[in-house]
């Protein structure tokens, strides 16, 4: 009787052991992209940077709106939510939600850069401007000469394209938001995993930073794959970058996230571009381009994990 107890509990053990490492290995090669999170930047009140006659949260709902026509054109497989599909304001707080209630396997979010104008100045001319020395008898009158400066600005002519992930550093708060949408994003067969266990036990913080971790590769390939792209079609590419500041919308998303910045409004020549047909469907058409090569290289990774094991 005590005999068959011990062997009752080896496999009871060994069912436990097998229901954990599947249910790690779910949680740690899902690898799909069924659902993409398109963020137009800024709007409503928050213009966001501004060109000579354009505005930023313009720029970005235009071209947000013709990458997620084209990503349904194109890969009929991504189903594509938008953060905003009219001029409206929404803190980083309220596009995060969506995208995690969503259940978004991929966020974009579409902004423009911009940069300060250049500073000149000349001398134009010299004014003669009178002083005096001393006080009472030996006051002393005396003169001299004053440059005059005329100051005006140049647009910047920095110009190109950069797409940021979040700094390397944020890595804590994305761990805090795969904790807080644990239900949303995880799959059932993971939420299953998890359930059970403590929210601060070390193995759940062991399952969010690898997590974590898999998500900052995912984003950061794909960085350089929209910047490759970029590349492909002529564009000044200013590379794939992180970011240390300001974009907390993609720490807080629990998935891979980027942010692309689709040129520099503050540059004429990228301005009339980034206004343009053109110019918008280029730059869609090479996200698009990007978001096919990463969809591929995510199944491959996923088909050779399932090989492996
Ligand atoms: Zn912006």
């Amino acid at each position: 009787m005590k005999r068959n107890l011990v062997i009752f509990l080896g496999i009871l053990l060994l069912c436990f052991q097998c229901t954990f490492l599947l249910g790690f290995n779910t949680f740690y090669q899902k690898a799909r992209l069924r659902k993409v999170i398109i963020d137009a930047g800024h709007g409503g009140h928050d213009g966001g940077a501004e060109g000579r006659y354009s505005k930023e949260k313009d720029i970005s709902l235009a071209v947000a709106l013709k990458l997620g026509k084209l990503v349904e054109d194109e890969i009929p497989d991504i189903e594509v939510v938008f953060t905003r599909t009219q001029d409206i304001y929404q803190s980083p707080v309220t596009k995060a939600n969506i995208a995690n209630l969503n259940k978004g396997d991929l966020f974009i979010s579409i902004h423009c850069n911009s940069a300060a104008p250049v500073r000149h100045s000349e001398v134009t001319g010299h004014t003669t401007q009178v002083y005096y020395t001393g006080k009472g008898r030996k006051k002393k009158k005396h003169t001299r000469k004053v440059a005059k400066y005329r100051y005006w600005t140049t647009p910047n002519v920095a110009q190109g394209t950069e797409t940021y992930i979040w700094g390397a550093h944020k890595t804590d708060m994305k761990e805090k938001a795969m904790g807080e949408n644990e239900a949303l994003y995880l799959d059932s067969a993971t939420a299953n995993f998890v359930k059970d266990f403590d929210p601060n036990s070390p193995d759940r913080m062991i399952l969010y930073s690898l997590k974590t971790q898999q998500y900052f590769n995912r984003s950061a390939n794909l960085a350089l794959t929209v910047e490759d792209e970029f590349k492909k079609v002529g564009r000044i590419s200013r590379q794939a970058q992180q970011r240390q500041v300001g974009i907390w919308v993609l720490q807080a998303v629990a998935m891979p996230s980027i942010l692309v910045e689709t040129g520099f409004i503050s540059n004429p020549t990228e301005e009339d571009y980034l206004n343009s047909d053109n110019g918008q469907n280029e730059i869609v058409r090479c996200v698009v381009q990007a978001i096919k090569r990463y969809k591929y290289s995510l199944q491959n990774q996923s088909s050779s994990v399932t090989s492996n094991n």
